[in-house]
C-alpha cells in the first residue's frame, strides 16, 4: 500500500469527484428519512495544503485553486455550493477528503461508514471523526463494504468506492463491487470513481459494464487533455448506479463548466453516456 492521497488532494480529480458527491448526497436529502453513506476507501478525511506532499505536486493549484477563484455563472453556483462550504469549513489551507466532504452534509439523522487499511493513515481519519457518534470508523478492506455490510439499517444511501488503483486489478474489483452491491441492496446508489490514461482502455471496461444489463447506470467522464497517453492521468470518471432522476440534467449543466475551468491542454472534453440496458 504506497498510494498517499495526500499528494493528490485537492486536484482536479478530486474536485470532479467531490462534486459529484455532493450532488448524490443532496439528492438523498430531499427526503427526510435517515440515509448511510459508505466511503470504502476514506484516505484521512482532511489534507493541509501547506504540507510537504501537496507543496510538492501543487496540484491543488489546477483543481480546487481554479474552482475557487473562477466566478461561476448562478446556475453553476448552485451545483457547486454544497462542495464550496465543505471546503470553507474544512479551514484555511485545507481541503475535505470524501469523509469531511459527506459529514458537512449530513443531517442528524444520518450516519456515514468510513474504511480505511492504510496502517498510517487509518489512525489520522480515525483522530479527524472521534467521538462523532453519526461516523463508524473501520479499519477494515474496503471491498468488505459491498458484501455483507450492506444493506444498511437506514435501506436509504450511497456507496463510493474510491480505491488507488496502483495495481490493475481495482478496475476487475470494482465490477465485482458493483455486482455484489446490486443483489444486496438493489436500491443503493453505488458511484465508482475511476482514472483516465488512455482512454480506449478504460473504453474496454465500460464496455464490460455495459453488458452487465444493469437497469440504470450512466458513466460521466472529464478529461483535462487529450486522454491517450498511458503514462499520465488525463482525466478520471464516475460510473454510478441509481443515479437520481436529477443528475443527468445538473451534469449537463456541470460538465461543460468544469472542462472549462479545469482544462489543461487541447483536447479537454467531458462525457456523459448511458451503460444500462434500457
Ligand atoms: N476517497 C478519498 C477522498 O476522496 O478523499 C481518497 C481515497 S484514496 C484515492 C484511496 C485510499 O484507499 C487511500 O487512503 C488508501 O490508503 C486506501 N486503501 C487502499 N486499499 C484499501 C483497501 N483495500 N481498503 C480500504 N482502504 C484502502
Amino acid at each position: 500500500m504506497n498510494y498517499r492521497h495526500a499528494y493528490h488532494a485537492g486536484n482536479f480529480a478530486d474536485v470532479f469527484k467531490h462534486i459529484l458527491l455532493t450532488r448524490l448526497i443532496a439528492y438523498l436529502k430531499r427526503k427526510d428519512k435517515a440515509f448511510r453513506v459508505y466511503d470504502t476507501h476514506a484516505g484521512i478525511g482532511f489534507y493541509d495544503l501547506d504540507a510537504e506532499e501537496a507543496q510538492k505536486t501543487q496540484e491543488w493549484k489546477l483543481g480546487v485553486g481554479r474552482v475557487l477563484d473562477a466566478n461561476p455563472p448562478k446556475e453553476i453556483e448552485a451545483l457547486i455550493s454544497d462542495w464550496r462550504a465543505a471546503v470553507a469549513a474544512s479551514g484555511e489551507g485545507r481541503y475535505p477528503g470524501s469523509p469531511a466532504i459527506a459529514r458537512h452534509l449530513l443531517r442528524k439523522q444520518d450516519r456515514l461508514s468510513l474504511y480505511e487499511l492504510h496502517p498510517e493513515d487509518f489512525p489520522v481519519l480515525a483522530g479527524n471523526f472521534s467521538n462523532d457518534y453519526q461516523t463508524r470508523l473501520l479499519n477494515l478492506d474496503g471491498w468488505l463494504a459491498a458484501g455483507a455490510h450492506i444493506p444498511p439499517k437506514e435501506a436509504r444511501g450511497l456507496m463510493l468506492i474510491d480505491p488507488p488503483f496502483e495495481d490493475g486489478d481495482d478496475f476487475d474489483r470494482m465490477i465485482d463491487a458493483l455486482n455484489k452491491a446490486r443483489k444486496r441492496w438493489a436500491g443503493g446508489t453505488i458511484a465508482l470513481w475511476y482514472p483516465v490514461k488512455r482512454r480506449s482502455h478504460t473504453d474496454e471496461w465500460l464496455e464490460t459494464l455495459r453488458l452487465l444489463k444493469f437497469p440504470d447506470l450512466i458513466d460521466v467522464q472529464l478529461s483535462i487533455r487529450d486522454p491517450r497517453t498511458a503514462t499520465t492521468l488525463n482525466g478520471c470518471g464516475m460510473v454510478i448506479a441509481n443515479p437520481p432522476y436529477t443528475l443527468r440534467s445538473e451534469l449537463g449543466m456541470l460538465m461543460p463548466w468544469l472542462r472549462d475551468t479545469l482544462r489543461e491542454e487541447k483536447g479537454a472534453d467531458f462525457r456523459i453516456q448511458d451503460l444500462s440496458a434500457r
